[in-house]
């Protein structure tokens, strides 16, 4: 009953899709389809969030292959991870089982981590430092949102930030949240990040962003999360 929806990432410059977030949906026989925000919580604590968690990352890498075994443009695609999956599972060797399975380059997955999932700070380095080794990207989810020290970005080894939603929905109107965005991406250019927004819904934000210096962005103003075969139409437009 599980289902994975495809969100298009955007390079603001171009208009061109550049990647996708995958996230899952719950197809309830009676419910409907039912939001993860209603079930991942409940995953986690029931511990299934495991086995969730490594079908989520083969449909995903099977599915990008299938797309580019058609022919269709190469994409990247972001997978969130969950606390329990980073801390207590051994995701490397999960990834690379998965990567060997499918026959997916590394190159074409992020694994999205939250900073919350970096209290233990020695151990978040090596497993993230095994990560880099594969040759996956790794973004830090919900940027600004968690407890951690700007301390940790100079030692963890991670490519992007993402940019929480909660900062883009009034930054067309509140100086707060310009600021606090003009300052991550300027930080993250400083320190040779990447950096994405998410939760972009106006024309009005995704020009802000794009002032400021960020290239990459996400959200309703662009698409909704797509099932496979509407996701897969977008690729064929961009052809
Ligand atoms: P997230 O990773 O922060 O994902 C972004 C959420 O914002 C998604 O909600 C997405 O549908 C929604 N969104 C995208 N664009 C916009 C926009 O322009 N405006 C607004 N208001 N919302 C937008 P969704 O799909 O309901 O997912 C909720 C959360 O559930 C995700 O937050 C993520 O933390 C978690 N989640 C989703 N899929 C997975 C998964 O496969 N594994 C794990 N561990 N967690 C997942
Ligand atoms: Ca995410
Ligand atoms: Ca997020």
């Amino acid at each position: 009953e599980f289902l994975l929806y495809y969100q298009p990432q955007i390079n603001l410059e171009t208009n061109q899709m550049i990647g996708a977030e995958a996230l899952i949906r719950w197809n309830h026989p009676e419910r409907g389809l039912i939001s993860p925000s209603e079930f991942i919580g409940l995953a986690e604590e029931t511990g299934l969030i495991i086995q969730i968690g490594e079908w989520v990352i083969r449909t995903a890498c099977q599915q990008m292959m299938k797309w580019q075994a058609d022919g269709l443009p190469r994409l990247r695609i972001a997978i969130n991870i969950s606390a329990k999956q980073f801390t207590q599972t051994n995701l490397p060797d999960l990834l690379r089982k998965v990567l060997h399975e499918t026959g997916l380059e590394p190159k074409y997955l992020e694994i999205e981590i939250t900073e919350s999932m970096t209290m233990d700070v020695e151990s978040a380095i090596s497993t993230l430092l095994e990560l880099k080794e594969i040759g996956v990207l790794i973004s830090i989810d919900d940027f600004g949102t968690g407890y951690s020290s700007l301390n940790y970005l100079k030692r963890f080894p991670i490519d992007k930030l993402k940019i929480d939603q909660s900062f883009i929905r009034e930054c067309t109107s509140d100086i707060n949240d310009q600021t606090i965005i003009k300052t991550v991406i300027l930080m993250a250019h400083f320190l040779k990040l990447q950096v994405i927004a998410e939760g972009v819904e106006t024309k009005g934000q995704a020009n802000f962003l794009l002032q400021q210096g960020c290239l990459e962005a996400q959200g309703y103003y662009f698409s909704q999360p797509l099932p496979v075969e509407d996701f897969e139409e977008k690729l064929i437009q961009q052809m």
